[in-house]
């Protein structure tokens, strides 16, 4: 199962940049509520305003339409639309994160130890493990920050 979900990454010895910047892409999709476009439109879906809530909020963030401009910046990529669009989600980002939870869990996909695993699949553990790191910290630095406003008041 796993060789058939990473064939087309293991193709290329190492993770290409296209896939690179479309993980960081579905990741973030995932991960921001900003991106979250269609959960954001079902919200306000009953408001009399919803059409024009979501009219002006699809025109700024540019959903479902390519730019000339960039729009979204991630690691000095950039993408000329919002991230809801279908072109920015990795086709196997869920056996991607299954690939890193199991290894989390001490599963390896292929047989043999660490040093055994095909290169790309060891790639794509190091970026899923860096994003967590990052949301992480970007989480702590939130909390402390209402951390330190509530001691001043
Ligand atoms: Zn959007």
């Amino acid at each position: 199962l796993w060789e058939y979900a990473f064939k087309r990454i293991l193709e290329v010895s190492s993770l290409s940049l296209y896939d690179i910047a479309l993980i960081n892409a579905t990741w973030t999709n995932f991960t921001d509520e900003y991106f979250q476009c269609k959960k954001y439109e079902s919200q306000v879906m009953r408001r009399s305003d919803a059409k024009e809530l979501i009219n002006r909020a699809r025109l700024a963030k540019s959903c479902g339409v390519l730019k000339d401009e960039v729009k979204v910046e991630i690691g000095h990529i950039g993408y000329h639309s919002c991230l809801c669009h279908e072109n920015f989600q990795h086709p196997s980002f869920g056996y991607i994160m299954n690939l890193y939870q199991n290894f989390e869990k001490g599963f390896l996909p292929f047989t043999g130890g660490i040093m055994d695993q095909p290169a790309a699949v060891m790639e794509l553990i190091d970026l899923i493990s860096s994003l967590y790191a990052e949301r992480d910290l970007a989480q702590q630095q939130k909390e402390l920050k209402k951390s330190s406003k509530t001691k001043g008041k």
